[in-house]
């Protein structure tokens, strides 16, 4: 057999402009000289080295998200959302520091909050982000940085966005903001003085539930290196295949956002008309404990989610979820499919039922991720759930 080098052609460079951005698997990418990877690594070239600390597909998606968030600084995609607020807790915070997080984060950072930042003597105390004075209560010298949703999950409550960013400033705390659930469509924590924003992209960015991801961007570039830093170290960073289809999903995420949300509020009021329907929760809704500043700060927009509670118990939810099959019962939300959630069974299940009684989350609550599908349709497939519940209780 004739001797022959693995690549004998070099490396192939395409003749045409491909519409799509190329899927780009290499790990690791050759350079012609030590001379020019020096520049690469102080900065004087653009060029990557070894996918772990970077590669295109990410680099295409973020400067998508950056442009979006109005981000001040290139942002960097991460394997997760959880990566996310990983690589700013960690890349930000050193032993001694004291975290505060908004007490209705999303379960898994709350469970950093309580658990892993103690452990590595990281302090952390929760509080409620609708009001800014209980924020203010648990700052302290050594307070680093807070951080908060827009949205909670699942009682949709609006986090006083504008007054803790101004408490920040003053106190020379840094923000971070997870814009997950508002999206930048609804709202850029950027513009309200937030240091960090980021993003579980895996759902309604990417949109689409087939890839885990995602972003974050700080706005001075001292915080962005030290993020980067931490994420490219501990090995946070995605896979091309994700980013190129996460920017497959981007592509259409307006129209999604657009559709999800007029059909949300639709079935907002559809659900608060129903006679076994208790309550509903919606931004826009009079009822909404945080109605005006919803208005102020989503601009008279609402978001495609919608809890509502059943007059009920285990049972009754039972009973709605069986009857109501069409919609698919699963724990994620902003995918493209309607996606039904019920946290005293799933995300909420940890807390004790008076834990559960104190947030308002009976087993008769539900929360709603409004997909895609023709509203009438939807509609229709609630009702023979609702209508379902009570009948052999
Ligand atoms: C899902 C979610 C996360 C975590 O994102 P993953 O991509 O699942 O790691 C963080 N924050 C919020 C608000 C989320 O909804």
């Amino acid at each position: 057999m004739k001797p022959t080098l693995i690549r004998p052609g070099g490396l192939s460079q395409s003749a045409s402009t491909s519409l799509v951005t190329p899927l780009m698997p290499s790990v690791a990418y050759a350079s012609e000289t030590p001379d020019q990877l020096d520049d690469q690594y102080e900065g004087r070239a653009q060029g990557y080295t070894y996918a772990r600390e970077g590669h295109p597909n990410a680099d295409v998606l973020a400067r998508r998200i950056d442009a979006m968030e109005d981000a001040p600084q290139p942002g960097m995609m991460v394997g997760s959302g959880m990566a996310a607020v990983t690589a700013v807790l960690l890349g930000l915070c050193k032993a001694g520091d004291h975290v505060v997080g908004g007490d209705q984060l999303y379960g898994r950072s709350l469970r950093m909050m309580r658990d892993d930042l103690p452990r590595l003597e990281i302090d952390t105390t929760l509080a409620d982000p609708t009001d800014v004075q209980a924020v203010e209560k648990a700052l302290r010298p050594e307070t680093r940085l807070v951080l908060i949703e827009v949205v909670s999950n699942p009682t949709l409550r609006i986090a006083d966005l504008a007054g803790i960013a101004d408490l920040c400033r003053a106190r020379d705390v840094l923000l971070v903001v997870d814009n997950t659930f508002t999206t930048p469509r609804a709202v850029q924590p950027f513009a309200f003085g937030a240091d960090v924003v980021l993003h579980s992209v895996t759902k309604l960015l990417a949109g689409h539930s087939d890839v885990t991801l995602g972003w974050v961007a700080a706005r001075a570039s001292g915080h962005a290196k030290a993020i980067y830093d931490f994420a490219v170290t501990t090995g946070l960073t995605p896979s091309p295949f994700d980013c190129w289809l996460a920017e497959r999903g981007l592509m259409s995420f307006d129209l999604r956002f657009d559709r999800a949300e007029t059909t949300a509020a639709r079935l907002a009021e559809h659900l608060g008309q129903h006679p076994k329907v208790k309550r509903v929760l919606y931004p826009t809704r009079p009822d909404h404990p945080d109605r005006a500043r919803a208005q102020g700060l989503l601009k008279g927009r609402g978001c495609n989610m919608v809890s509502f509670e059943l007059d009920g118990t285990r049972a009754a939810a039972n009973a709605f979820t069986k009857a109501a099959d069409r919609i698919a019962f699963a724990p994620t939300l902003g995918d493209v499919g309607t996606t039904l959630s019920h946290p005293a069974s799933s995300s909420h299940r940890a807390l004790s039922s008076d834990q559960r009684a104190a947030m308002g989350l009976s087993e008769g609550f539900f929360r709603v991720s409004v997909g895609l599908e023709d509203p009438d349709a939807l509609f229709s497939v609630f009702d023979a759930g609702l209508a379902a519940v009570g009948e052999n209780a």
